[in-house]
């Protein structure tokens, strides 16, 4: 019968059936990756949705969560209407309220804050990708204390690359996937950079390039790794050290890299005791200096023709002595505490495999050399016949950022790459534009006391970067003046703010009570935070004298009914990113490539059906309300009556200068800079939604020391000057806040600071223990506790989507086979994971492929029963868990009573990976996930979901009646 069959008629099947009337193309928002998209609408509402095969993100690729923005747009948790809360907080007692109500009331009391102090607002946004309109708004209503997802995510990351090589991974570099004959990847989420990385890692396996990754566990892109070493979590900073002993010792490095490129020649001071100790010499323009051997004697190192010396001590002719950058760091990265058999049972790796690993670097650095037929030319003007690479690539995220010693880590994965000569090269790391910038770039941070006032703009924007402790913005007691302490001497180099400190501070008002919290997108409530019954417990707790609630006003804007929602007192609906105008601008965090700078748009694709706004067009609104001089006229009006896209097209932040950089000038014809052009947005819509340009062959490697692209990259307001970025190996500003903390300079940090200072801000990278693992008992808590993205979810917005739901429900605490077996626990057991500050209860899985004293589990699937529109008892709420519960935003206290925050000590960085927990066999028959919260009531104007969800049967009924 069967037979029969298969030897029948082949059946005709319509591999790519019309599923549209209609094919409109945007930028997908399903994760931070930016790919473009294609939807398909039938009838108006949303039918598929594809990939754009011209899209330079991800060339047609689509991931599980791009595909499933259907349901992401139709999700039942959609908010509907603006809402006042009525009851108490987080009972989820709402009134819906029209438009001009919620505006009414936000303006007012944003008024009564920025006409006595600006500070008193705090504005954080979360995975928001409008941050150059964010902070700008921020700025124009002159409060400092605003700041988005970084700090809480990957500023280690960012921070540590930019005040080191100007440049760092995903946003602002890739690696060159086409030449790259070896491939590090250390501790990369899936949405970091997501399909850019899936395309990169297929053409590294077809050119048989070695891709080895260095992950706590072995998941996602690890699984199609040549080699994973599974490193105990927070210790990569020591594994890449003991590397780049390995290297120096067999003498593999690329001094000509170092001398020509890096500031290994520059003199530094030897003058113990000193104000300018380890400071650079220089001389009297503030030049650099370093030894010339050719004259010996001490010449400006950035000038073109100088034969540095890179070890000896020199005289500097004034009595004070110098040796180069490169003798103190081969000093001390030679010493014995980096080789493998000393550090080998820190990391929990066999010594040999680091050695081989250095060997291996070593052979496809300089055996494998890549060579391109391209001639450029160097900012001195040499002509060089052919670019010559060194085909090492690395790519390195959250895993090695979210510790306390992640700064330094970044750090010192930066100096392996400056080591080998392995940074813009053929086969290496490789700038996107508008990288690389001076080390720091430019602007530093406002909010010191002279910037701030009632109704004045402040003249900077909130976050910049300091380049010594003149920078910070604290009182002259050393009082921070910021709400997250960013910029203070707890975190003077906090890029990207201190997010998951603002309520815990504001709370306490430490520094200062605040009116209100305005937040966007940050279920800072829930997932982005940490210890969650806590911040719950703080958003709710009020003023025993008063009665009113310790943080006064809560303003939240957000598209679906999150855990946070139920905390705020006004809530302001916004759409999906299918009904709404945006962008990814370079002012921000772009999608170029490192061949070319891009940026792209969203379009609606679609009308909301219901009464919410683009919360971008809301703060628009609010700016002229409030008066804003950027967002109002002179006489009075709105400045962007259309809104969002008003804005995109006309606001300049310098002249010339505006959010996107396509079609710029009066006829369109200018790319980069150029006067506003009213129709730019019909150019971006035609082209895709996207601009892009391609830089010219002899421009795309060597950017740091390119000429022409130097130039360019200053004519199109990238860089302030076309003069070439050298790469800091040994960081002065660290030295200068380590000179401030010994008692030198006008800006000195309380002494209670300065030993803190000291220790961390070393101008070479250095490796010390996660901060927990010092303040608790190895025996109490041995194993370490961390969290891996899904390639299907994207925080908590993906786990609530009914496609995505199906694929990851609930997530266990999964460890190795070998560690249940020690611990008496088998598959399938529920389990008590305990870390100093609480205990959550999850089911165990057992697995190969982690480390053997890690557990981890899946980030932001545990979810609240009633929020986000679940069932009751969906397996999210009952069998799914947070971390966050049991991981403080306070370190243990160290005597003195005051606990520092769970933060890198440099740039404030949350230290989530650094947990340390104890597991054990649940005692008791329970088998639900705890901690168990009451259940969130669902606000009236949310409809309750049907007990099944269905999507296409009006699809299927037309495709029936047709
Ligand atoms: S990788 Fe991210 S942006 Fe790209 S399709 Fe997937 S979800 Fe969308």
């Amino acid at each position: 019968m069967l037979l029969e069959n298969l030897a029948g008629p082949p059946e005709k099947v319509d591999t790519s059936p019309k599923v549209s009337d209609e094919i409109k193309k945007t930028t997908c928002y399903m994760c931070a990756c930016r790919c473009g998209i294609n939807v398909h609408l039938q009838d108006g509402r949303v039918r598929y949705i594809e990939g754009n095969r011209d899209h330079p993100v991800n060339k047609g690729v689509l991931c599980a969560k791009g595909s499933a923005g259907i349901m992401q747009h139709y999700s039942p948790a959609r908010l509907t209407k603006p809402l006042r809360r009525v009851g108490p907080r987080g009972s989820g007692e709402f009134e819906e309220i029209e438009w001009e109500e919620a505006l009414r009331t936000a303006t007012q009391w944003l008024s009564e804050i920025r006409n006595t102090d600006p500070r008193k607002l705090a504005f954080f946004t979360g995975r928001d990708q409008s941050q150059a309109l964010t902070g700008f708004w921020a700025t124009q209503f002159g409060t400092p204390n605003y700041a988005a997802h970084g700090g809480f995510c990957s500023v280690n990351m960012a921070a540590g690359g930019i005040y080191t090589i100007g440049g760092s991974f995903w946003e602002f570099g890739e690696p060159d996937w086409e030449h790259a004959r070896y491939f590090l990847m250390f501790g990369v989420a899936e949405d970091h950079d997501s399909n850019p990385i899936k395309l990169g890692l297929s053409k590294l396996r077809a050119n048989g390039a070695k891709f080895v990754s260095i992950n706590p566990v072995r998941t996602g892109y690890s699984a199609i790794a040549d080699e994973w070493v599974g490193i105990r979590p927070g210790t990569d900073g020591l594994f890449v050290l003991s590397l780049v002993h390995e290297l120096l010792k067999a003498d593999r490095i690329d001094l000509d890299f170092l001398v020509r490129y890096t500031n290994a020649p520059w003199l530094v001071i030897r003058n113990p005791g000193g104000a300018d100790d380890g400071l650079f010499a220089r001389d009297e323009a503030g030049e650099p200096l370093c030894w010339d051997k050719r004259v010996d004697a001490a010449k400006p190192a950035t000038h073109a023709g100088v034969t540095p010396a890179l070890v000896g001590e020199f005289d500097l002719g004034d009595g004070r002595k110098a040796v180069p950058a490169f003798e103190l760091m081969a000093g001390r990265y030679l010493d014995e505490r980096y080789s493998p058999d000393r550090v080998a049972g820190e990391c929990g790796l066999p010594a040999a495999t680091i050695r081989r690993i250095a060997a291996e670097i070593a052979h496809a650095a300089f055996e494998e050399e890549v060579v391109l037929d391209v001639p450029w030319t160097d900012w001195a003007g040499r002509r060089h016949d052919r670019m010559i690479g060194r085909p090492v690539s690395v790519h390195a995220m959250r895993g090695i950022s979210a510790h306390s010693n992640g700064f330094h880590t970044c750090r010192a994965l930066h100096l392996l790459q400056m080591v080998i000569g392995a940074i813009d090269r053929p086969g290496s790391f490789r700038y996107k534009p508008p990288f690389p910038k001076p080390v720091p770039p430019g602007p530093k941070p406002a909010g010191k006391a002279e910037q701030i006032g009632p109704n004045k703009p402040m003249d900077g924007p909130p976050l910049g970067f300091v380049a010594g402790p003149e920078d910070l913005l604290v009182d002259a007691d050393g009082t921070p003046r910021r709400i997250d302490k960013a910029y203070s001497w707890e975190a003077p180099v906090a890029a990207h703010g201190v997010m998951h400190m603002v309520i815990t501070n504001a709370w306490k008002g430490d520094p200062y009570p605040i009116d209100t919290l305005f937040m966007y997108m940050a279920n800072m409530g829930w997932n982005s935070a940490m210890n969650v019954p806590g911040t719950l417990k703080m958003l709710t707790d009020r003023d025993e004298a008063t009665g009113e609630y310790k943080i006064p006003r809560i303003i939240y804007s957000d598209a679906f009914y999150s855990e946070t929602v139920a905390y705020a007192d006004l809530i302001l609906p916004d759409t999906t990113y299918l009904e709404r105008w945006d962008c990814i601008s370079l002012l921000d965090r772009p999608i170029s490539d490192a061949d070319g700078p891009a940026d792209a748009i969203r379009q609606p694709v679609v009308q909301p059906d219901r009464d919410v706004r683009p919360f971008q067009d809301v703060v628009i609104e609010l700016g002229y309300r409030l008066g804003l001089p950027a967002f109002t006229t002179e006489d009075g009006k709105p400045k962007f009556p259309g809104g969002y896209p008003d804005y995109l097209a006309n606001h300049e932040r310098t002249p010339g200068i505006g959010s996107l950089a396509g079609w710029r000038g009066a006829e369109g014809r200018q790319h980069g800079k150029g006067a506003a052009n009213p129709r730019q947005l019909e150019k971006y819509v035609e082209n895709g939604c996207f601009w892009k340009l391609e830089l010219p062959p002899g421009q795309r490697y060597f950017k740091h020391a390119n000429r022409d692209y130097l130039e360019w990259a200053a004519s199109v307001g990238f860089i302030p000057e076309a003069k070439p970025v050298v790469m800091q190996l040994y960081s002065e500003p660290m030295q200068k806040f380590r000179l401030a903390a010994e008692g030198h300079g006008p800006v000195q940090p309380p002494d209670s600071e300065r030993e803190r200072i000291r220790s961390y801000f070393d101008p070479l990278p250095l490796w010390y223990a996660p901060f927990e693992e010092q303040a608790v008992e190895a025996a109490d808590f041995p194993l370490n506790a961390i969290t891996q993205r899904p390639m299907a979810m994207y925080h908590s917005w993906g786990s609530q989507n009914a496609w995505l739901r199906q694929i990851h429900g609930h997530n266990p605490l999964y460890m190795s086979r070998e560690l249940g077996e020690r611990l008496g626990i088998e598959d399938g057991d529920w389990v008590d994971v305990t870390s100093h500050h609480g205990s959550v209860r999850a089911i165990a899985r057992l697995m190969e492929g982690v480390n053997p004293n890690t557990v981890w589990t899946w980030n932001a699937i545990g979810k609240r029963k009633g929020a986000w529109n679940l069932e009751k008892d969906a397996p999210e709420a009952t069998k799914g868990f947070l971390l966050n519960h049991i991981i403080s935003e306070l370190l243990p206290e160290r005597g003195g009573g005051y606990r520092y925050s769970n933060s890198d000590p440099v740039t404030g960085q949350a230290a989530w990976y650094d947990l340390r927990v104890r597991v054990e066999k649940a005692h008791d028959s329970a088998e639900n996930s705890e901690p168990a919260f009451a259940a969130l009531r669902l606000p009236k104007a949310i409809v309750s979901r049907p007990r099944i969800l269905r999507y296409g049967a009006e699809f299927r009924a037309r495709r029936n009646r047709g």
